[in-house]
């Protein structure tokens, strides 16, 4: 007997019909004799309605004011789903409770929106287990110190799980969802991308930093951290099917690396349009400047992701990052009104129209020539980069929104990712 932690997403929840068909699987798996925590998604778009509606109501204030509202607004979507699973597993014969994030309780620090676990009490879920019932937890929220409902950020159920199963040391983590594991690329992007039957925690890691959002990248954080055995599969497959094959079935994300994993330099490609490009042009080339700039974004709480600097031309230089798309109007704001008057610089632009495509491996470390590859494929293809950014195991471009299908496919097939031989162990 094994305590299992499964999630569904959105899509897996999306009808009563699918709950029935999670919640017949679910009793599966706990008639196998396994404890089993369950972490529902929202029914699919509702997050998006429920948003909507806020939005609606109130269109033209900056995002981050009802921060707070938003967040008990949005945390509705998964309490709803997490109760309805309950009851369809009651309708099956099956003993569950359902909990909100905040009555079991799962603490956050009060970043609303984008708020970070710190502490999940285990104690009302293990009594319930101990109990043989099945223990349903709301993904995507917590409460914070003051009481206030906090939420993940999107697609924060994968990490609610991923950090309920580290709570609670589960035998494993297993994330259902509408595609049946993880692929070289989207394969919504890319017919021809393949599963891999493996993928290194360390690439799945850079995978979903840059882009895929099978994952969400704070989930395999999480589950590099403590060590949480982590499966994506799918959660359309006949409920009935074998539990033995099941359990076989899908992506393992894999703590350890063998030579099968080197074979292949490149294991998958990622992108991302939720990015936004700044530039601070003819900025002074004096010591500080990356720290006069990019602090006071960091102050404002905005993530930065690839930054580039030019070389000075008579004593200037300009400066140039991304940052999320959500809070681009913010950072202009920010940089034209406090950061550009101290600092003298002439001007700041943007350009929000751009996307990052990343080709990640840990076959990377071993192999030169790779990056260079990549740029000249995407030259053949016409596309312009306008910056790079490397790792040990990834390398990255900014290129024009318009050419990311065509860059990916390209990339794709370029490093063989669609032939990659059928008996080789990290594909099916
Ligand atoms: P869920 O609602 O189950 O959390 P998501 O929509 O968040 O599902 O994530 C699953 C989706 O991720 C897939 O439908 C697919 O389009 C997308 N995706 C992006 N990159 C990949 C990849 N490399 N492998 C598999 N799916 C990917
Ligand atoms: N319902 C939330 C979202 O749509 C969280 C999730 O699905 O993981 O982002
Ligand atoms: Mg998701």
């Amino acid at each position: 007997m094994a305590l299992i932690v499964h999630k569904y997403g959105g899509t897996s929840m999306g009808s009563t019909e699918r709950i029935r068909n999670v919640a017949k699987r679910v009793a599966k798996w706990a008639r196998a004799g396994h404890q089993m925590v369950v972490v529902p998604s929202a029914m699919s778009g509702e997050t998006n309605r429920l948003l909507g509606l806020a939005k609606e109501l109130s269109p033209s204030r900056p995002a981050d004011a009802y921060h707070r509202e938003l967040d008990a607004l949005a945390a509705t979507g998964e309490q709803a789903s997490s109760a309805l699973l309950a009851i369809a597993l009651q309708a099956e014969g099956m003993p569950s409770v359902s909990y909100a994030g905040w009555q079991v309780a799962i603490k956050t620090n009060s970043a609303h929106t984008k708020a970070r676990i710190e502490s999940i009490d285990d104690s009302k879920v293990r009594a319930d287990l101990q109990a043989g019932k099945v223990v349903i937890i709301t993904g995507f929220q917590g409460v914070d110190e003051g009481g206030n409902i906090t939420t993940l950020g999107r697609g924060g159920s994968d990490t609610s799980a991923v950090a309920i199963a580290a709570a609670l040391k589960a035998h494993e983590c297993l994330i259902y969802t509408d595609v049946d594991g993880v692929y070289t690329t989207d394969p919504r992007v890319v017919p021809e991308a393949r599963r891999l039957h493996t993928v290194s925690f360390e690439e799945m890691l850079e995978m979903a930093s840059m882009g895929s959002k099978v994952l969400q990248i704070r989930s395999v954080e999480f589950a590099g951290k403590y060590k949480v055995p982590l499966r994506v599969l799918s959660s359309f497959t006949e409920w009935d099917i074998d539990i033995n094959e099941e359990a076989k079935s899908g992506t393992l994300i894999s703590f350890e690396e063998d030579e099968n994993m080197e074979q292949a330099i490149v294991s998958g490609i990622a992108f991302n349009r939720d990015e936004a490009k700044i530039s601070v042009l003819g900025v002074p080339d004096t010591p500080g400047i990356a720290y006069q700039i990019l602090g006071a974004v960091a102050d404002a709480n905005i993530e930065v992701d690839v930054i580039i600097q030019n070389i000075s031309k008579e004593g200037k230089t300009d400066f140039s990052f991304t940052v999320h798309r959500n809070d681009y109007a913010k950072a202009i704001d920010l940089l034209k009104t406090q950061v550009l008057p101290k600092l003298g610089a002439q001007e700041v632009t943007g350009d929000a129209k751009i996307c990052k495509v990343s080709i990640v491996g840990i076959g990377m470390r071993s192999h030169v020539g790779i990056a260079s590859k990549m740029f000249r494929v995407l030259s053949e293809e016409g596309i312009n980069i306008q910056m790079i950014s490397t790792s040990e195991i990834k390398t990255s471009v900014v290129i024009d929104e318009k050419y990311m299908e065509l860059a990916v496919r390209a990339l794709h097939k370029a490093f063989d990712l669609d032939q990659i031989p059928a008996d080789s162990a990290r594909q099916s």
